[in-house]
């Protein structure tokens, strides 16, 4: 199947009689007939449902569908993006490792990893991501696990080097993990150039109308956890607190995912709720044609802005002349997403009159749904940050994040000039 067949058929598929639409379990648990049954469910001998904070159908059935669009072996939701991009991390690092991430990252994931995984005893070193392969590679340590990084930045529209990095991780034995959240498996499948494991914030564009918060754990299968072995005790030696089973060995491919599942699902219990994977799932029947949208509109508005007298710049990557428009080509030659970054001339006080002056396009705190909306990072977001702090955090501040959504692009355009015409 093509990926466009593969929004509509993957995941759940029912037989004779079963009902076409994903059916919602909404059950907390399941029911068996004997004790042995169940007793080898929990020793993970046989494969069922028992507790909706291990695994529900549903929500199985859309995990399904992201792992073959992603065009991996196994994938597992979670409540939110935050959670996906924690249990990636912290299935794979404990107290004592060290990880390498790129500084140009999503705000809260760089929150996650410099603060709260540093209270864990869990180090990031954040890279600069456009450095040359010889200077990243000073930053792995004998400690280091795992090197991350974002397909697109939010918000700085960048683009993620996969060959660089993929090179780098593997050439030290450690997996890529790669959150792909604003590219999407439509427009970039990250284990095709060398990335080990994937992350979604599905909030965003696979959910696609801002209804349901959640995320999503995507393993290609290919990293050889055994080969390390040494370095992934948690993956390569007796899980005493899982009947001492050794996840790499029992489970191949799949021990990634059983293993965040068994044991940090199990502890953690950040599930995602069967009637929010129910939307998410109408959500990724369309997402093929929506980000086509998306990138359509998204150019042409990020053409117009380029055009304007009154804005200071304008990044968005698949712009001809953007710097990362030959790493977008590269990696995405369908179009990056529908997210851009630009600034209008004048500073602060002349954005808020501007984004004040839009009719169409809505200030929100959201970003990659349907509905065009742009957010001020320095006057919302990131407002605690000092000027200096955000320059740090690669964020310029007068950058506006504008998420472009399925409207008629001629409307936003006709939107953008009154709000200017209007500084
Ligand atoms: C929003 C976002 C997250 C966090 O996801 P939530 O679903 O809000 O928890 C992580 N990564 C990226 C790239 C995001 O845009």
């Amino acid at each position: 199947m093509k990926i466009e067949t593969k929004c509509l058929h993957e995941g759940w598929k029912p037989t004779q009689g079963e009902p076409r639409q994903l059916p919602v379990f909404q059950s907390t648990t399941f029911k068996y007939d004997t004790s042995d049954y169940m007793g080898k469910l929990f020793d993970l001998e046989e494969t069922g449902y028992f507790y909706t904070r291990l695994q529900n159908p549903t929500n199985d059935s859309v995990a399904a569908k992201i792992c073959a669009l992603e065009g991996g072996v196994a994938a597992m939701l979670t409540s939110s993006g935050q959670a996906a991009n924690f249990f990636a991390i912290f299935n794979i690092c404990e107290a004592g490792d060290h990880f390498i991430s790129s500084s140009a990252i999503y705000g809260g994931t760089y929150n996650l990893f410099g603060v709260t995984l540093k209270k864990m005893g869990i180090e990031c070193t954040f890279v600069d991501q456009d450095l040359p392969e010889e200077e990243l590679e000073k930053y792995f340590k004998p400690n280091t696990k795992a090197v991350f990084g974002e397909t697109v930045t939010n918000p700085t529209v960048t683009v993620f080097d996969f060959d660089k990095f993929s090179r780098l991780a593997h050439k030290h034995g450690v997996p890529l993990i790669v959150d792909n959240t604003f590219a999407t498996p439509i427009n970039c499948r990250p284990f095709e150039w060398g990335a080990d494991i994937v992350t979604h914030s599905t909030t965003k564009y696979m959910d696609g109308q801002g209804v349901g918060v959640g995320g999503c754990i995507v393993d290609s299968g290919n990293f050889d956890w055994m080969k390390y072995a040494d370095k992934f005790p948690g993956l390569c030696t007796p899980d005493e607190s899982y009947h001492g089973i050794t996840y790499a060995e029992r489970f191949g491919k799949g021990a990634f995912i059983t293993k965040a599942t068994a044991q940090l699902m199990r502890d953690l219990g950040s599930i995602q709720s069967p009637q929010n994977a129910f939307y998410l799932n109408l959500g990724l029947e369309t997402l093929h044609i929506r980000m086509q949208r998306h990138c359509e509109n998204a150019l042409k508005v990020a053409s117009f802005l380029k055009s304007h007298n009154k804005i200071a710049w304008v990044h968005y990557a698949d712009l001809e002349d953007d710097k990362y428009n030959e790493l977008a080509k590269k990696y995405m030659p369908n179009g990056t997403c529908g997210v851009l970054a630009f600034a209008v001339k004048g500073g602060r006080e002349k954005s808020i009159k501007f984004m004040d002056s839009l009719n169409i396009i809505s200030i929100a705190t959201h970003v990659a749904d349907a509905k065009t909306c742009l957010l001020h990072p320095a006057s919302h977001t990131h407002r605690q940050l000092s000027e200096t702090q955000l320059i740090e955090a690669g964020i310029a501040p007068d950058l506006i994040r504008l998420s472009i959504g399925l409207e008629n692009a001629d409307d936003l355009i006709e939107d953008i000039k009154q709000a200017l015409a209007n500084i």
